[in-house]
């Protein structure tokens, strides 16, 4: 992935669309908002979110991105859709998708000692990492090899592998714990082919 990445950058070097960006980039772009709740879900959620701090830990996280304009992380209801998407210089994640995070995450801890807070933490910081992934590469119109999903995840992961190596673990462990859970959900939804209700894990696939 190192190398992936080492590419990147050094295509981006090579074929800046646009010199001028690089002198209009600078930290401290990430701004937050909190969006009105709906109803009680998404009340509990939002003050929950509020609670922790997690839209100011995240902005802070991620002031030292270079950006040429402000980007904003919202949470917002979204009449029921579980989603997370970016679109012009804005990461939207769904309180229905927190919903979501918290019907999967574990109750107790995994065989690999990730507690539910932190299942939930790891899942939290990746949808929004992964996001921000798009946002990078549109602000500074940066080209990838192969599909953009795969490139917002590597960027996600990347991110999230230079925490310390606690953090770092229990981050990667949280998103594998997502994955895993997915993964068993397919297996049963090939047993419910005739079933068109949508399906968590279908929901998630959404969201990127
Ligand atoms: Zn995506």
């Amino acid at each position: 992935m190192k190398m992936i990445l080492l590419l990147v950058t050094a295509v981006v070097r090579l074929v800046y669309p646009d010199p001028s960006l690089q002198d209009s980039v600078k930290t401290g772009q990430v701004k937050y908002e909190y969006g009105e709740p709906a109803n009680a879900m998404q009340q509990n959620i939002h003050d929950r979110l509020q609670a922790l701090q997690t839209l100011e830990r995240l902005s802070e996280f991620l002031s030292p991105l270079r950006l040429p304009r402000p980007l904003t992380l919202k949470v917002q209801g979204c009449n029921g859709q579980v989603n997370a998407h970016y679109w012009r210089d804005q990461v939207t994640v769904c309180y229905e998708y927190f919903d979501f995070l918290l019907k999967v995450a574990p109750q107790m801890p995994t065989p690999e000692g990730l507690t539910r807070f932190q299942a939930l933490a790891g899942m939290t910081a990746d949808v929004f990492l992964h996001e921000t992934g798009h946002a990078v590469f549109d602000m500074l119109e940066i080209p990838f090899m192969g599909r953009e999903e795969d490139a917002a995840d590597e960027f996600s992961a990347y991110v999230q592998l230079r925490r310390s190596k606690a953090d770092a673990r229990h981050l990667i462990l949280g998103v594998a714990y997502l994955g895993s859970k997915q993964a068993q959900q397919e297996m049963a939804s090939m047993d419910q082919q005739a079933d068109v209700q949508e399906l968590p894990e279908q929901s998630y696939y959404k969201v990127h």
